[in-house]
C-alpha cells in the first residue's frame, strides 16, 4: 500500500494544482456539491435502509451461481451525436440509439427483466486521494465509471427512480497507469473531448461514434458483485441493482488529469466528486465468480 501511494505522489510531485474546492470555506453556489466527499448533503438524499455506495469483499458476500450479464447491443455503433456534459459534480454523456435504431441494454446478474442503457458519468478523486465509489476488499480504487439503466417497464429515468426495481447500474473501476499497455478507443474518445468540457454546463461533441462496448475494454465481466442499492447522488433513491465489476481497467495519467481539471459552478475543480460510505444494514451481497463454476 504505501510504497504504491509513495510512487502516486512522487509522480505528482513536479505539477502544480490548484487548491482543492472550497478550500476557503465558501459555500457552493449549486444546490449541492462535494464538499466534503458528499458529507454535506444528506438532508436532499433519500434515507434508508440499502443506500449506496458500501464496502464489498467477498468474505462478507454470498457466493452463487448467478448467471453472467448479457449485454444485448453493446456492440453496436451509437448514433452521433454523442454529447459531453459538464454537470458541475460530473461529467456525463447521454446514450443514444444504436445504428440498428435500437438501445444498448443488459439483463442477467439480480436483473429481471431488460435495462435499457441512459448515460455514462464518472467519479474521481485528486491528485493525492482516490475517488471511486465503492470499495472493494479494503481497496477505493482511483475512478469509477458508472453506466446507468432504466428498467423497460417503466417509461424514463424519472418514474424509474421512483420503483426499487427501476435502475440497474454497472460500476467499473480505473487503476492509474503511468504507461499504460493497452489503448480502449471508446474512452480514449471520451477523455480526449473532457478539455472541451472544463466549464460549467459546457457541452462538446465527440468526435467519432462509439459502441458501448469499447467503454468495458477487456473487463472481465464475468467476476462481479450485485446488491440492491440506491443513486449516490440526490435524492438517493432506493432504486438501483448494483453491479460492480471486481477488476480495475488502467487509465493512462494523462487521462485522469484532464478529470481533475474538470470545474463547478463556481469555477473551482470538481474533485472527490464520491459518496461518503453507508451502511450496509445487513443487507446481501452476491458476489459472482468464474473460478471453479461452469459458465452460466
Ligand atoms: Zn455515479
Amino acid at each position: 500500500m504505501y510504497p504504491y501511494l509513495f510512487q502516486k505522489l512522487f509522480l505528482l510531485l513536479p505539477l502544480a494544482y490548484q487548491p482543492p474546492i472550497n478550500e476557503d470555506g465558501s459555500l457552493p453556489n449549486a444546490d449541492w456539491n462535494f464538499v466534503q466527499n458528499g458529507a454535506d448533503w444528506e438532508g436532499t438524499c433519500a434515507t434508508g435502509l440499502r443506500q449506496t455506495p458500501i464496502k464489498l469483499s467477498v468474505d462478507s458476500s454470498l457466493i452463487v451461481p448467478l448467471p453472467r450479464i448479457f449485454f444485448g447491443n453493446y456492440d453496436e455503433r451509437l448514433n452521433s451525436p454523442l454529447t459531453l456534459i459538464n454537470k458541475g459534480y460530473t461529467v456525463e454523456m447521454a446514450i443514444p440509439a444504436t445504428s440498428n435504431g435500437r438501445k444498448p441494454f443488459i439483463t442477467g446478474g439480480l436483473l429481471k427483466g431488460q435495462y435499457v442503457a441512459d448515460g455514462v458519468h464518472f467519479h474521481w478523486g485528486s491528485p493525492v486521494s482516490r475517488g471511486a465509489e465503492h470499495l472493494i476488499d479494503r481497496t477505493r480504487h482511483d475512478v469509477e465509471m458508472h453506466i446507468v439503466h432504466r428498467n423497460v417497464r417503466y417509461m424514463n429515468i424519472a418514474e424509474a427512480v421512483n420503483h426499487d426495481d427501476g435502475i440497474a447500474v454497472l460500476g467499473i473501476m480505473f487503476k492509474i497507469v503511468k504507461n499504460p499497455d493497452r489503448v480502449y478507443p471508446g474512452l480514449k474518445k471520451i477523455f480526449t473531448a473532457l478539455p472541451n468540457v472544463v466549464e460549467y454546463h459546457s457541452e462538446a461533441e465527440l468526435l467519432e461514434s462509439l459502441t458501448l462496448g469499447q467503454l468495458l475494454g477487456d473487463l472481465n465481466t464475468r467476476e462481479f458483485y450485485t446488491y440492491k442499492g440506491s443513486l449516490t447522488t440526490p435524492g438517493c433513491n432506493e432504486a438501483v441493482i448494483w453491479t460492480v465489476f471486481v477488476r480495475p481497467l488502467p487509465i493512462p495519467f494523462s487521462d485522469i488529469h484532464k478529470l481533475w481539471h474538470l470545474q463547478d459552478s463556481n469555477g473551482n475543480p470538481i474533485r472527490n466528486n464520491y459518496r461518503e460510505l453507508q451502511p450496509r444494514n445487513n443487507r446481501p451481497v452476491f458476489y459472482r465468480t468464474n473460478k471453479g463454476m461452469s459458465d452460466f
